[in-house]
């Protein structure tokens, strides 16, 4: 299941389209264009069609193609690793004498809770502003299509 804004999933429908072709399942043939630009089984004359990535599949409807565009061409993201870098970046680092540390390792140490939650409100804030892709437990960014 993939989580993400109505504008990703806009665009991710839209590259979906361009890079998944109509398919009639009864006749197993790929369906192009009829003059006027609609899409017609040439056998059965159905426009009741799956979509086909070659060499992938064919399924019903979108929704798996841009799951499938997503896994290959997305990039993973760490989303803790991001939290930290945050973390570090907004705060000073903690001192005692001589020593010092990092803002993100003393918050990951002293309260892992915090961290995790913090964390989770981090990326669904990325979410919000549409920086980010949630599929399978994993976190995306893809370019073109994720700001
Ligand atoms: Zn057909």
């Amino acid at each position: 299941m993939l989580e993400a804004t109505e504008k990703i999933k806009e665009a991710l429908k839209e590259r979906a389209h361009d890079e998944s072709r109509p398919f009639c399942y009864s006749d197993y043939i790929t369906v192009e264009a009829n003059e006027s630009g609609e899409y017609f089984c040439p056998k059965c004359g159905s426009d009741d069609l799956m979509r086909e990535v070659e060499g992938v599949g064919v399924e019903w409807g979108y929704e798996w193609v841009m799951e499938h565009i997503v896994e290959t061409e997305g990039e993973k993201v760490d989303i803790e690793e991001l939290y930290r870098d945050l973390l570090d970046e907004i705060y000073e680092p903690v001192r005692f004498g001589d020593l010092e540390y990092s803002p993100a390792t003393v918050l990951e140490s002293v309260d892992p809770t915090a961290f995790r939650m913090g964390a989770n409100e981090y990326a669904d804030s990325e979410m919000e502003d549409s920086r980010l892709i949630y599929l399978n437990g994993t976190y995306f960014r893809l370019d073109g299509i994720t700001e």
